[in-house]
């Protein structure tokens, strides 16, 4: 690993700042799925093939929710075949190791990341998870796990009546929808967590964007906010792309190649550095005490004053 970035982890790791990881499809690719941007995610609807930008929208699944659906029970059965790889793995240490200064966003809507382990409380799945779905016409907003004989199809493979009643809404019978963010819908904070994204980018040191090329809005903002406010870039791709050339104009770094084996490093290092960390600033404690909590508190009275309502 690269000197300079060796000593820019140790110190991020060293202090109290935020680290939040930006994971997009390549890290997915590497556990054997497509992006469905590409030819596995066009479809075919009577005599006409459609683009996956028009497949995955609010407005097709209006004319043809059959359809969508089969598309969607499509993605599932891929998604449902895939394991979380060492990338995955490494994410969830890194959780367990710094909790509170931890957030993972990603924009991917596999479910990898929970299956793997990270938390669904510091994960956040900015544009959906397949596993899940919500009433289409928003009679309730809770969100509803997809049951699991609910089989994944083929392609042109159509709906059973099974699979049409476990796709009602159980409250009001109308259909429900995956819980995804479709192209023609815009973020929120209540199934995106759009405000909490921008206000974590608002508060990092350290960003690690993963397999992602920056081709949608929200990603775009939480690291541009990263960047603006002097915070260290890491983009971790197998190739270059715009958050590239970002990251290196703001000091940070480039590193090129898979997620499965460049993750698992930085987590060693970050780690290595959290250690020294409690050498530091904390001589009377023992490690394994030290290491169970994550803020840096001096005294007793700080402990009181910090400590989290149960
Ligand atoms: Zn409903």
């Amino acid at each position: 690993m690269d000197s300079v970035l060796k000593k820019n982890l140790l110190e991020v790791a060293a202090g109290q700042g935020r680290i939040t990881v930006m994971t997009g499809a390549g890290i997915s690719a590497e556990s054997g799925i497509p992006t469905f941007r590409g030819p596995e995610g066009y479809w075919t609807v009577g005599s006409k093939e459609y683009h996956p930008q028009e497949m995955a929208t609010y407005s097709m699944f209006r004319q043809y929710p059959e359809q969508v659906w089969a598309w969607y029970l499509y993605r599932l059965g891929v998604c449902r075949r895939a394991y979380a790889n060492e990338g995955h793995r490494a994410l969830v240490r890194l959780e367990k190791l710094f909790v509170e200064r931890f957030t993972l966003i990603t924009q991917n809507v596999d479910g990898l990341h929970l299956r793997a382990g990270s938390s669904p409380e510091r994960t956040f799945q900015i544009h959906g998870n397949i596993f899940f779905m919500r009433c289409a016409d928003g009679c309730r907003t809770d969100l509803v796990p997809m049951p699991d004989f609910v089989e994944g199809k083929e392609k042109g493979e159509p709906l059973t009546e099974g699979d049409r009643s476990a796709l009602r809404c159980p409250a009001c019978g109308g259909w429900s929808r995956p819980h995804v963010l479709w192209f023609d819908e815009t973020y929120n904070e209540e199934h995106f967590r759009f405000v909490s994204s921008l206000k974590i980018a608002s508060a990092t040191d350290l960003l690690l964007i993963v397999g992602t090329s920056g081709a949608t809005n929200l990603p775009n903002q939480v690291a541009w906010r990263v960047h603006e406010r002097g915070g260290t870039i890491v983009d971790i791709n197998i190739e270059q792309d715009p958050f590239s050339r970002l990251a290196v104009s703001g000091g940070g770094h480039f590193i090129q190649g898979p997620a499965a084996k460049v993750l698992p490093e930085i987590v060693d290092v970050l780690k290595a550095g959290m250690r020294n960390r409690i050498k530091v600033h904390r001589p009377g404690e023992s490690s394994c005490q030290a290491r169970n909590s994550n803020l840096e508190i001096r005294n007793k009275s700080e402990i009181q004053m910090t400590k989290r309502p149960k």
